[in-house]
């Protein structure tokens, strides 16, 4: 049987047309700062990507900065938004932001993961300007902040509001004019495009510099010859994006949380559709990820680590859990799950727990 991959918050399958229109550009051979014929093609390729992106997320397409992936967004807008401003981030930020400069203050989360708005309304009245970095869904509960309630409270503070908006963008409604935020960062291979793309939206008329300046590719905002193939496969991804997908995975979520007999983390705070955290007092993470594994269940231990090694998650501790923290796993259902995926799940999970004795 083919594994089941319940693992997309750590990256979604790639979609068909998304794979269609990398290869496609694959093979387009011009540079898109040439003036020539072949350079007109990659850039008419490129300018059609940034339009249908800023379209569907409530930008202009000159607000559209392409990078590399989120990482990359979250750090030019740190090191540019945030600069001579204090910067603020929810203790439940991914490491892309909480490691991005030096020297951010966090604001504390409540048990259910959400922001402390209290907290963070003190913090921005106690100073000069800040930037807010918020994510909008968190990848490891799927929690999501009350972003309608802290637009106005920044605009009230004279502060800017950036939202990692990367676990959002194609599970919920996502537009960053309605948001009010002033940048948005996204990831082409968190909602089905290839990896190695994403880009940073920006309100219109938001000044940007460069993290590098390079040739002045963007508009002078992000030197670099863009990665055409990675970014015409996320505008595929994108234009193929369908919020009814979420409501199918909220069914298969509901699912499994009801025949899980778990701890859900978060549970009590509005969540993203396609997540669960499920947690076990006393059973470490790392073998039940790798119990799950070996029944053919694709699950992770909090947020995927580069050296592959799982600690106690720092969401989880943010969130109060103490030692408990080390012992949830995070079930994240991707867009074209199969939908026996809860009742296969489940049925790796109690034989899990029944060798575990947990
Ligand atoms: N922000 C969040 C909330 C994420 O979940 C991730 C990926 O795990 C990132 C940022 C980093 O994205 P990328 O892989 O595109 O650099």
């Amino acid at each position: 049987m083919t594994p089941l991959y319940l693992d997309a918050n750590a990256t979604e399958p790639l979609r068909p047309a998304a794979r269609e229109a990398v290869l496609a550009a694959l093979d387009l051979l011009g540079n898109p700062s040439s003036v020539h014929a072949a350079g007109r093609a990659a850039r008419q390729m490129l300018e059609q990507a940034r339009r249908r992106i800023a379209e569907r997320f409530g930008t202009s397409p000159q607000e559209v900065v392409f990078t590399s992936g989120a990482t990359e967004a979250n750090a030019l807008a740190l090191h540019s938004l945030g600069q001579r401003r204090r910067i603020l981030a929810g203790a439940t930020e991914h490491p892309a932001i909480l490691r991005a400069v030096p020297g951010i203050v966090t604001v504390p989360v409540l048990p259910d993961g959400q922001v402390d708005v209290a907290a963070l309304a003190a913090a921005l009245a106690e100073g000069p300007p800040a930037l807010v970095c918020l994510m909008a869904a968190n990848n490891e509960t799927g929690v999501l902040h009350p972003l309608e309630e802290i637009a106005p409270l920044c605009r009230k503070h004279d502060a800017l509001l950036h939202v990692d908006a990367v676990q959002v963008a194609g599970r919920l409604p996502l537009d960053l004019a309605a948001l009010g935020a002033d940048s948005l960062a996204l990831s082409a291979h968190k909602l089905g495009g290839p990896k190695g793309a994403g880009a940073l939206l920006l309100r219109r008329g938001l000044d940007l510099s460069a993290l590098f300046t390079g040739g002045g590719q963007e508009r002078g905002r992000r030197g670099g010859t863009e990665a055409l193939p990675a970014i015409a496969g996320f505008a595929a991804a994108v234009a193929e994006l369908d919020l009814a997908e979420g409501q199918k995975l909220a069914a298969l979520r509901d699912g499994i949380e009801e025949g899980a007999r778990a701890i859900v983390v978060g549970a009590g705070a509005p969540r993203l559709p396609n997540t669960s955290c499920l947690l076990l007092p006393g059973a470490p993470a790392e073998t039940q990820v790798i119990a799950l594994d070996l029944a053919g269940v694709q699950v992770s231990a909090g947020a995927a680590c580069s050296s592959g090694k799982v600690t106690a998650s720092p969401v989880l501790q943010a969130m109060g859990l103490g030692a408990d923290a080390g012992c949830a796993i995070r079930v994240s259902l991707p867009w074209n799950a199969p939908p026996d995926a809860a009742q296969r799940f489940l049925t790796a999970y109690a034989e899990m727990r029944r060798r575990l004795g947990c």
